[in-house]
């Protein structure tokens, strides 16, 4: 089973990643947990992308589809995976669907979490990470791209029939129950 947890920044995509996982046995791949452990590890790639993260702008499509594809050729993810911050343009879905298709496999879902914009900024803001994108310039940042490049993934998905829009506030609890029920 393939899910793709989907949701502006703050929705809360990576607490119920680990819910989902833990529930239903999936692996967790979150293409910003990724650039963040190779910036940490000052990898060839971190290297790359440092400046992109603390801009809140978008990694390029080719970088972070490279990347996917790699990742994905471990056993470890032969049994379904939730996909968290991952397709995040069109185009990357369009190569997403063409990478699963090789591998004869698909995306069974796509979880939309809502959730208002002004709760988005807070939760970031107090959520305390020390993440250096979570400043107030860098929040309204992604939700601008979020808002351009990133959304328009709904409707291609849209498309064929695979989005589930959940509500995203309340406690976690509750939103990881609304979750199960739709998987
Ligand atoms: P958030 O949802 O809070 O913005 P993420 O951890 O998903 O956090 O992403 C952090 C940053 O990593 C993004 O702002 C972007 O720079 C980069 N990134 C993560 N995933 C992608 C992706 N699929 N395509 C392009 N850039 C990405």
């Amino acid at each position: 089973m393939n899910i793709i947890l989907f949701g502006p920044p703050g929705a809360g995509k990576g607490t119920q990643a680990e819910y989902i996982v833990n529930h239903f046995g999936l692996a967790h791949l979150s293409t910003g947990n990724m650039f963040r452990s190779a910036i940490q590890n000052e990898t060839p790639l971190g290297i790359k992308v440092k400046s992109i993260l603390d801009a809140g702008e978008l990694v390029s499509d080719d970088v972070v589809v490279d990347l996917v594809q790699e990742e994905t050729t471990k056993d470890m993810y032969l049994a379904g995976c939730v996909f968290d911050g991952f397709p995040r343009t069109v185009a990357q879905a369009e190569s997403f669907d063409h990478m699963l298709a090789n591998k004869n496999t698909a995306v069974d879902a796509l979880i939309s979490l809502v959730v208002p914009e002004e709760e988005l900024i807070n939760r970031i803001l107090s959520r305390g990470q020390g993440r250096s994108d979570d400043t107030v310039e860098g929040v309204k940042k992604r939700l601008t791209v979020y808002e351009n490049e990133t959304k328009p993934v709904l409707d291609y998905y849209e498309k064929q029939g695979l989005v589930n829009v959940i509500d995203g506030t309340g406690s976690v609890e509750s939103v990881f129950e609304r979750i199960k029920n739709v998987i």
